[in-house]
């Protein structure tokens, strides 16, 4: 294993560093800090840093969401606020506590943003609205850190009555209580695998206990001053520690010793991340400075916890005595066919490791008089801009090491660059645009989803011109039979459903295999990026003897990518108006919001995000009233529900008394989120779907709703009301901010022409 290295060294905050966060495609890391503001740093070179202004009191804690496409800030100011992560800065706000915010956290899935604070509560919001859902309340002082379990059932929480609490996210319950009576813990966090957490202390110990028997099982006490952060590498072999006697160290966890001391603030270190691949770390200081080091370690996927992995699971652990007991899977990066999930031990060690020197190796980047000689060898390293105050000092060395061994020091380097900023303007946002486009603003950043959307057409259209038809059939051809791809489940006596489970929530669609009599029926087919049919005939839910039958509820990338699979041995049917995108994989009718930043596990080696493309699909095309016969009496019966696009269908099963609603409607926080201003939507034509739809719904007894993405309706007045809430929201469309303000957002600040307007 090489030594971790300093790639980048940034200086622009004009406090202490509190907190670090990078985003999932360790393209940019944002750091709060007790100067009020958020810095978010660019990897790459040329690119500006941008600072954003908003709070009015020392940022305590940042966290960039899973998919990268914003960032919470929690602030001495009580609020919390939610940033877009560009140039803009925009930011909503809402007052979350009555003292400081401690810490902010996001879910893994992105839906749910947790707050600790100075009085004493946790707190749990949706993302999307701001909406306050519960708030756990037994802390009896000030609550530093709280976080959510990878899986996002269990939250860990860690307070100055020196306590640390697991709580159940379902129940709102504590369900253990870890006593630490020689300090309290700065800031505790989840072992990548679920079943651990790590904590530092202000007694100068870092500690792991295990949350399925309860138990501390490492103390490591090699610090001699305040703990104040923690971080687990994601393949979970290691941990990272920041504390006030200015070092950082790193642990390996599975030997039980401490490996690495790192020397590089001037000042406690305050603050310590690792990137989501583990390839970097960045720390930060008393010092006002923001380092970010490569790790050199075995590089690894990011733990990913697998859909077999339920002994690692809180309640069903079992309480053994062991010495092997916690299992911690390590991914490792050696076998070259598939990644396979190695379960090694995290053994208990709980006598404190205070031998500092023995065995570890100390990296000191002031005097650069490092033990260990690889830092000569500068060409594997790529530094490509090291930000301002190395511009002016070390830089001039061509060697990359130079940073590390340079013989003049980084502190002058830094000191020669005081007067010297090149972070990006943050406050003349609004100031461009109309005073009307400022009042939605709020409105915006609860609309990201769509915004983000929106992004994401633009880069796909700025890179279309750059894809060959060629790589489409190539990487089609690629995609393999991986058996973790999808996840299937029995919803009733003959139907199943699909997920993609490691895809973008926001963007997954349902897949519905109906078992008919006589034939199979399977209605949307997923992005196509692994093989569905061989899923199902590795599942016996597919018999070559029997007949099946492709769906397809309108012709988006999420809903037909899948289709081309089932292209040899099944009809593949879609509506007509949507039949020539899906026959010749056009992209304006398929749409393709697939990035890589919406995949948490890769479907096959070597797939690339921005290749992907819906292929040109062999398929047939139906009319309004088509009937689909699956034998006996068995029928599924298609009606014609344009609005989202020109050709999307809704199926009524009567058998069943369900209905399959395609993205017509699904369940949301409101019906204003439907979407109906993708460039292959009509809001008129919705408009009459859905008020359509909510009449038929009246008139039938149904007692299933299932839809293209989500949760199952158990009764359809909910879909009623989220569709009635929908032609609602069109009412007052470009008379108030709701509703119109995405057009004005888009047509004003992306210039990519109005497609949400009132025709
Ligand atoms: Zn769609
Ligand atoms: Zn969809």
């Amino acid at each position: 294993m090489e030594d971790p290295k300093l790639e980048k060294h940034f200086k622009s905050h004009r406090s202490t560093v509190t907190s670090l966060s990078f985003s999932p495609n360790t393209k940019q890391l944002v750091s709060g800090s007790l100067d009020a503001c958020l810095f978010l740093w660019p990897f790459k070179p040329q690119v500006r840093a941008y600072r954003f202004v908003g709070h009015n009191d020392a940022v305590h804690s940042v966290c960039f969401s899973p998919s990268g496409h914003l960032i919470a800030s929690g602030s001495k100011d009580k609020k919390v606020r939610l940033w877009i992560p560009s140039v803009k800065g925009e930011s909503t706000v809402f007052k979350a506590h009555t003292a400081a915010v401690r810490c902010v956290d996001f879910a893994s899935d992105g839906q749910s943003l947790l707050s600790s604070s100075e009085d004493k509560t946790i707190k749990i919001w949706t993302v999307h609205r701001q909406k306050f859902q519960f708030s756990l309340n037994q802390h009896s002082n000030w609550v530093r850190c709280a976080k959510f379990s990878p899986d996002g059932r269990l939250i860990v929480s860690c307070s100055d009555d020196k306590t640390v609490k697991i709580w159940d996210r379902n129940t709102n319950e504590c369900m253990h209580t870890f006593y630490e009576p020689h300090g309290f813990l700065n800031d505790v966090t989840f072992h990548p695998s679920g079943t651990c957490i790590g904590g530092g202390c202000t007694d100068a110990s870092v500690k792991i206990w295990d949350i399925r028997t309860r138990k501390l099982i490492q103390h490591y006490a090699n610090h001699v001053a305040s703990v104040n952060s923690v971080a687990f590498h994601p393949n979970g072999n290691y941990l990272l520690s920041a504390s006030s006697d200015a070092t950082l160290k790193i642990f390996d966890l599975l030997e039980g010793r401490l490996i690495y001391t790192l020397h590089g603030h001037q000042g406690p270190a305050t603050s310590v991340a690792f990137s989501k691949q583990g390839d970097f770390f960045a720390s930060g200081g008393q010092d006002q400075q923001v380092l970010v080091w490569k790790t050199n370690f075995e590089t690894a996927p990011s733990f990913v916890e697998s859909t077999n992995t339920t002994s690692n699971k809180y309640t069903n652990g079992n309480d053994t005595s062991s010495n092997d007991y916690i299992a911690s899977a390590r991914v490792s990066s050696s076998t070259n066919q598939q990644k396979k999930t190695q379960i090694s031990s995290l053994r208990e060690k709980s006598q404190p490791e205070t031998s500092d020197e023995r065995g570890a190796r100390k990296i000191d980047v002031f005097n650069g008089k490092s033990a260990y000689p690889t830092y000569g060898d500068g060409d594997r390293l790529e530094i490509t801009n090291i930000g301002p105050a190395y511009e002016n000092g070390i830089s001039r060395s061509n060697s990359a090491s130079a940073c590390l061994v340079n013989s003049e020091p980084m502190s002058n380097a830094i000191s020669k660059t005081n007067n010297r900023t090149t972070y990006g303007a943050q406050s003349n946002v609004n100031q461009a645009y109309a005073p009307q486009l400022a009042n939605t603003l709020e409105h915006i950043v609860q609309q990201l989803d769509i915004l983000t959307k929106t992004v994401a057409i633009l880069e796909t259209r700025l890179t279309m011109t750059e894809i060959i038809q060629l790589t489409v059939e190539q990487s089609y051809m690629a995609t393999t039979d991986n058996p973790e791809w999808f996840s299937t489940k029995q919803i009733d006596n003959n139907l199943f459903l699909t997920n993609e489970n490691h895809f973008f929530e926001g963007n997954r669609a349902n897949i519905w295999l109906i078992r008919g009599a006589a034939r199979d029926l399977i209605i949307d087919c997923g992005l196509g990026v692994c093989n569905l049919k061989k899923h199902f005939e590795n599942l016996n839910l597919l018999n070559k003897d029997r007949e099946c039958l492709v769906l397809c509820t309108h012709s988006h990338f999420d809903h037909c990518g899948g289709a081309k699979h089932f292209e040899n041995d099944s009809q593949i049917l879609i509506h007509r108006d949507d039949y020539q995108g899906l026959r010749d994989g056009r992209e304006k009718d398929t749409l393709n919001y697939v990035r890589s930043a919406h995949f948490d596990q890769a479907p096959y080696r070597n797939f690339s995000a921005r290749e992907y493309r819906v292929p040109a699909t062999k398929c047939e095309s139906i009319l309004d009233g088509h009937r689909i016969d699956l034998g006996a009496d068995d029928e599924i019966m298609v009606s014609h529900a344009p609005g989202h696009t020109p050709g999307s269908i809704v199926c009524y099963y009567p058998k069943t008394k369900s209905l399959f609603t395609g993205d017509l409607v699904y369940d949301c926080d409101h019906g204003d989120e439907l979407i109906d201003w993708v460039p292959t939507s009509s809001v008129n034509d919705y408009l009459r779907s859905a008020n359509r739809m909510i009449d038929w719904l009246e008139e039938h007894e149904i007692e299933r709703v299932y839809p293209g993405h989500g949760r199952i309706f158990t009764n359809k007045k909910r879909a009623q009301d989220i569709l009635r809430e929908y032609i609602d929201s069109k009412d007052d469309c470009c008379s108030k901010a709701r509703g119109s303000c995405m057009q004005t957002m888009v047509s004003g600040f992306l210039k990519m022409g109005c497609f949400r307007c009132c025709q």
